[in-house]
């Protein structure tokens, strides 16, 4: 895969050439139990993933985002009330924005840099207002729809190529178990997982 540095024509660190990269990212949580037990799955598996949270959920959950910091994961916002950004007012928008921010940056001491808009909302305007960075997805396969991991295991594992960035959520156990099957069988055929930021080309 191309990253950004390589493309400015500079040495790429620790990426021999020919590896294949997949970053896997996980929205909707933090949530009690499922997310804990994913985390201890990406441990247990040395993988490095992209969170983005809900701020409105952090509140009771901050030994879980606090873990992910410390895990070396990449985390994101997901707005504070899981809301439509492009339906509300910039101000009201902006708000949502400023707020996750907050709530992470609190719990991490981390500056918040990713933004992945609920429903892929997104348009210029916000990024006039706020200085983030919009991250999409390439591999989506309704996990939060179908809720049962051998379909969505068989989904991604039918989509996924190079560079690819898969969009599931760790607020189901059946995504949870999907995402260690997944890990386990693209390690295998000679995938490397790395944080979503790493994928993004400007
Ligand atoms: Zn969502």
């Amino acid at each position: 895969v191309k990253t950004g540095r390589e493309q400015e024509g500079m040495m790429a660190e620790a990426e021999p050439e020919g590896e294949k990269l997949v970053a896997l990212t996980f929205d909707d949580g933090p949530h009690k139990g499922s997310t804990e037990r994913l985390l201890a799955g990406l441990k247990e598996r040395e993988v490095k993933a992209t969170f983005f949270l809900i701020g409105s959920s952090i509140e009771g959950e901050e030994e879980l985002v606090e873990q992910m910091a410390q895990d070396g994961h990449l985390i994101g916002s997901h707005t504070f009330h899981h809301v439509q950004l492009t339906s509300l007012s910039l101000e009201e928008a902006c708000g949502e924005i400023i707020q996750t921010n907050e709530a992470i940056t609190e719990v991490t001491g981390q500056t918040v840099e990713y933004i992945r808009p609920p429903y892929g909302s997104w348009n210029s305007r916000l990024e006039c207002a706020v200085n983030m960075r919009e991250v999409g997805w390439t591999v989506d396969p309704r996990d939060w729809d179908v809720k049962n991991t051998e379909t969505i295991v068989k989904r991604v594992l039918g989509d996924v190529k190079d560079g690819s960035i898969i969009l599931l959520h760790d607020v189901y156990d059946t995504s949870v178990e999907a995402a260690f099957q997944i890990i386990d069988e693209l390690k295998a055929q000679g995938y490397t997982f790395v944080t979503v930021d790493r994928l993004l080309i400007d």
